[in-house]
């Protein structure tokens, strides 16, 4: 049982106005809409029961002397509700109400999980390789969820155990519900929370899962990547979530490619780096470039200019919902060397000489030295 005082954090003395200015704050750091962490909802749901026993000058002397315990086993949430201005305050506060075409409150008090017990969704992250995106993968991870108990099959009663009519609904599986809101009169049927919709309930509750119907457990799940993924892209394990009677959650694989020392990713395209001595580019020849399978040699043409691209047609990657395959783009950098000996030197001189003829004959050094 939380204390209220604490959920809003203020004293026991606080005065209204500073009761007020505390839900007030929170309420906006919470609100759902705004939101969206796991707690905010429960929070939420906190500070409006707070503020709505705390706010109010009887609700606030009743709390005081039944304490939060006392207070909880006297008064409904339809109770601590009733006649309360939280709507108003919000509305004045410019928080949005809707709610996915709701009332946020109804939601949340409306008394029991609407719409069955469908379990929860997990998000997974799974950093690959780029080889991996490239070419595809098949991976193992660990994923800890709530999976059916293996004892009672996700019924939640123990084997052999009686099937009972539910006491709380007569077996109809829901339950109707008329509450005087600040919305006025509102009649709802709900699942029955006692046997989740089932009608029926056990004699005895399942002693592996205490009658839920799953276990917490540590699994181990194969994960196909596609050839051609890219980061960012969740890929869907339909039912391997969270354990829900009246359906498993989905398990999402969300990619994050990891980057590569070498090579980068374009689109289907990889970029890679080829260092090529000077005389190559001049001659032409083979050099050595890392590729998605390791390295290769390609072919560098006969005067091929420093920054050229060469195209290495399908060494890319796979397109991820075609039969396409992307292409591998080498960048050429030409390395000239920072010395060279007399002999390399006077062979360079020889190529010029070829080129423009005896420096003399041309009216002096004017092209300056090598
Ligand atoms: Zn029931
Ligand atoms: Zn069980």
């Amino acid at each position: 049982m939380v204390d209220y005082y604490s959920v809003l954090g203020v004293p026991k003395d606080a005065d209204q106005e500073s009761i007020k200015k505390a839900y007030r704050e929170l309420a906006l750091k919470y609100h759902p809409d705004r939101n969206k962490s796991k707690e905010a909802e429960e929070k939420f749901k906190q500070i409006n029961e707070a503020y709505a026993v705390l706010g109010d000058q009887e609700k606030r002397k009743q709390y005081d002397a039944d304490g939060p315990e006392g207070f909880s086993r006297r008064y409904t949430t339809d109770d601590i509700f009733r006649g309360s201005n939280i709507q108003d305050l919000l509305k004045d506060m410019g928080i949005n109400f809707g709610f996915g075409g709701d009332d946020i409150f109804s939601q949340m008090f409306g008394g029991g999980q609407q719409g069955g017990e469908v379990g929860g969704s997990i998000l997974y992250r799974l950093d690959i390789s780029l080889l991996e995106s490239a070419r595809g993968a098949s991976k193992e991870i660990e994923i800890k969820h709530i999976k059916e108990c293996d004892r009672c099959g996700g019924s939640g009663g123990e084997p052999g155990a009686k099937v009972l009519k539910c006491p709380e609904c007569g077996g109809s599986g829901s339950v109707t519900v008329v509450r005087e809101s600040f919305f006025g009169r509102i009649q709802t049927t709900t699942t029955c929370n006692r046997c989740s919709g089932t009608g029926r309930v056990y004699e005895r509750k399942c002693r592996v899962c205490s009658g839920k119907g799953g276990v917490v457990a540590t699994e181990k799940v194969q994960v196909k990547i596609p050839a051609g993924i890219s980061s960012g892209t969740r890929l869907k394990l339909r039912g391997m979530g969270d354990f829900g009677r009246d359906g498993s959650g989905d398990l999402y694989i969300e990619i994050r490619e990891r980057e590569d020392a070498e090579l980068k990713r374009e689109g289907y395209n990889i970029i890679a780096n080829a260092k090529v001595p000077f005389y190559t580019a001049i001659l032409g020849g083979k050099a050595r470039v890392p590729s998605l399978e390791g390295p290769k040699e390609v072919d560098i043409p006969q005067g091929t200019a420093p920054g050229s691209r060469l195209v290495m047609k399908g060494w890319g990657i796979k397109h991820f919902n075609s039969g396409g395959i992307g292409d591998e783009i080498v960048i050429v950098n030409v390395e000239f060397p920072k010395s060279m000996t007399q002999t390399e030197r006077n062979l360079i001189e020889e190529f010029r000489k070829g080129r423009e003829g005896e420096p003399s004959q041309r009216g002096g050094r004017r092209f300056g030295v090598f």
